[in-house]
């Protein structure tokens, strides 16, 4: 039935009466879906009913690979976690690498889908097929990487690959991870899921092998993938020296480097504290994903004053800007410090650091006082106190617990005005980039089905100025629309299907990342695409993921940004000037719309739009 790529099996357990059964995974969801989002994203619409608690027993989280995970493609040991998110009540997806994803396609499954709630604190354990139950009593309350070893030492298997919560997880933070290694699927409060399941970790060990279906195939697919890497002149000479962190010089050279909870956004702009160069003088070396050349994620030791001798696996680009920039941290070793204690406590790093950001604010303005946060000095800058208070979150102890649901919820608790300086989209607080001067970036942040993700609809042409499809003024609005709808699609197919490394796509194939897709997958699995049917999988996958929002009742009026986006422009830097009025979202989403096909006025998509995607149950479903 499947020629290669997929090991036709998904694998589902109820937590809730301690059960695993083997089911088929139907080949027309592997031909239509691709993989990882796809299938998380297919079997949430599908089996999780509208209005339903997150954290309740209905919620379902699925853990889904791509065709190419465990196979020699490179750079594609990745997994996507979908669940509905309780953070947002949207979607909720994610993607992590690291040498967890190989190893559960090669205990035989392409997906796992986990549902009900144990009864006690409890650990998965995956064998080649062999599921048991065992009891977490012992590492409830453990953090993260603790857990990983003691699951290993428990199974007497240091091969084992682990995926767990931290106490974040645990106290049902709603902006808590799940880590695998020192790898999170981070955002969306994905490991809130896992532990109002009474889910500690999941450990998994596979020795099979996946087959392709063509090696000659292949072997020239990957031969053009090869050369174009080799060719890029960002990837190897750059980008696997230094990683992300890089990005720190590029966006404050642009003047979109966030600062101070977006006050401060091309006035602090710390590229010499905390950029390239300073991480250089940290740097203990460098990881893999499982099956990558290019090992990008940098090892840092923190080497001066309190957190002197902390060793940490990052901090990404996005936790540079987050621990950073938003909080105003120029103190490049206390945000390794901070990296590494949210990687221990499962809390994500980017909603972590925004949730202190936005608290720092309300202390500077006198919204906030000592007496309300414990006695912390929560000036901009104040590093010693961001360690504290993460510790606090992921416990929910003190002030920390009015942080650990995230900005929209602290607003909430707090009154008195404050939503507006909560810098979220639907609940999910921004990632890096201040698109009032990268707009398509920003229409992104609106529209993406997740909430603000930046991995949704990436712009690398407003970023990096790549001219893929085409070159674009990052401070325009008219035309974005369109841009948008085809950075999510593609990116959506040829990323977040086949769990391809976005970066690899990016800097080295972006100019081909649909033919460069359509070959692998030809070779893989046998099903045979154009580049415009890659293309229209993502397409599918966009309008599945917002009908599941439609049924949560999202609508136009949540595809929005913060106001002070929309009120406040640039004051500082090379972006000085810019912001997205009101008028320019409007006349964005009008295009975006109208690119998708979808009612201007509500922003949903018709029948005859869902019909034309294979979606007509959807369109059902809906009643429409
Ligand atoms: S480039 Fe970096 S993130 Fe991408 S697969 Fe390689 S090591 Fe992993």
């Amino acid at each position: 039935m499947y020629r290669g790529g997929y090991t036709g099996k998904v694998l589902r357990v109820d937590l809730s009466t301690l059960t695993a059964k083997e089911e088929t995974l139907p080949p027309d969801v592997a031909r239509d879906y691709i993989g990882g989002a796809g299938f998380g994203i297919k079997y949430l619409f599908d089996e999780v009913g509208g209005n339903i608690d997150p954290l309740g027993a209905e919620n379902k989280i699925i853990f889904s690979l791509g065709p190419f995970t465990g196979t020699t493609v490179p750079c594609a040991s990745r997994m996507a976690v979908t669940a509905k998110s309780p953070l947002t009540g949207a979607v909720g997806m994610a993607l992590t690498g690291g040498q967890f994803p190989t190893e559960l396609k090669r205990a035989g499954y392409d997906a796992l889908i986990i549902e009900g709630k144990a009864k006690v604190p409890t650990y998965l354990s995956i064998r080649d097929g062999e599921v048991r139950f065992k009891s977490a009593a012992g590492l409830w309350g453990m953090n993260t990487l603790d857990c990983q070893r003691v699951i290993k030492d428990d199974l007497s298997d240091q091969n084992i690959r682990v995926a767990c919560i931290g106490p974040a997880g645990e106290n049902l933070s709603r902006i808590s991870s799940i880590i695998n290694e020192m790898r999170a699927a981070g955002r969306k409060g994905l490991g809130a899921v896992m532990g109002s399941k009474n889910l500690k970790a999941i450990a998994v060990r596979g020795t099979g092998s996946v087959p392709v279906a063509s090696s000659d195939k292949l072997k020239a697919a990957k031969g053009e993938m090869a050369r174009a890497m080799k060719e890029s002149p960002a990837l190897y000479p750059a980008f696997s020296k230094t990683g992300t962190p890089s990005n720190v010089d590029n966006t404050c050279a642009l003047g979109i480097f966030p600062a101070k909870n977006w006050t401060a956004t091309g006035e602090f702009a710390p590229a010499r504290e905390i950029g390239v160069e300073a991480m250089k003088t940290r740097n203990a070396g460098r990881e893999f994903c499982s099956g990558c050349p290019v090992g990008c994620s940098q090892l840092n030791l923190a080497r001066t004053g309190l957190y002197s001798g902390i060793l940490a696996e990052g901090p990404e680009f996005e936790t540079m800007y987050s621990f950073g920039g938003e909080t105003g941290v120029d103190n490049v070793d206390a945000i390794i410090a901070a990296d590494r204690l949210s990687d221990e406590l499962g809390l994500d790093t980017i909603s972590a650091g925004v949730a202190i950001g936005f608290a720092m604010e309300l202390y500077e303005k006198g919204i906030l006082t000592r007496g309300d946060t414990g006695g912390l000095d929560l000036k901009f800058g104040s590093h010693e106190s961001m360690v504290i208070l993460l510790q606090l979150m992921a416990h929910r102890q003190g002030f920390g617990d009015l942080l650990a649901d995230g900005v929209m919820a602290a607003a909430r608790k707090i009154g008195r005005g404050t939503e507006k300086y909560a810098m979220h989209v639907k609940g999910l607080e921004l990632p890096a980039y201040d698109v009032r001067g990268a707009k398509a970036h920003g229409l992104n942040y609106a529209t993406s089905y997740t909430g603000a993700d930046h991995n949704r609809g990436y712009a690398f042409q407003e970023i990096f100025g790549i001219p893929v499809p085409y070159a674009v003024n990052r401070f325009a609005a008219e035309g974005k629309g369109k841009l948008t709808k085809w950075n999510q699609d593609v990116r959506c197919a040829t990323a977040d299907c086949p769990t391809m490394c976005v970066f690899i796509l990016d800097m080295a194939v972006p100019h081909m990342a649909r033919e460069n897709t359509a070959a692998l997958m030809a070779a893989v699995t046998g099903n045979e695409y154009t580049p415009d049917e890659v293309e229209k999988v993502g397409e599918r996958i966009n309008n599945l993921a917002l009908a599941f929002n439609v049924r949560e009742g999202f609508t136009r009026a949540d595809d929005t940004l913060p106001d002070r986006l929309m009120d406040e422009p640039l004051r500082h830097g090379a972006s000085k000037g810019n912001v997205i009025t009101r008028d320019d979202l409007a006349l964005m989403l009008d295009e975006y719309y109208t690119a998708r096909g979808w009612d201007r006025d509500t922003g949903i998509p018709g029948r005859e739009k869902l019909e034309g995607l294979g979606l007509g149950y959807v369109a059902d479903r809906l009643g429409r």
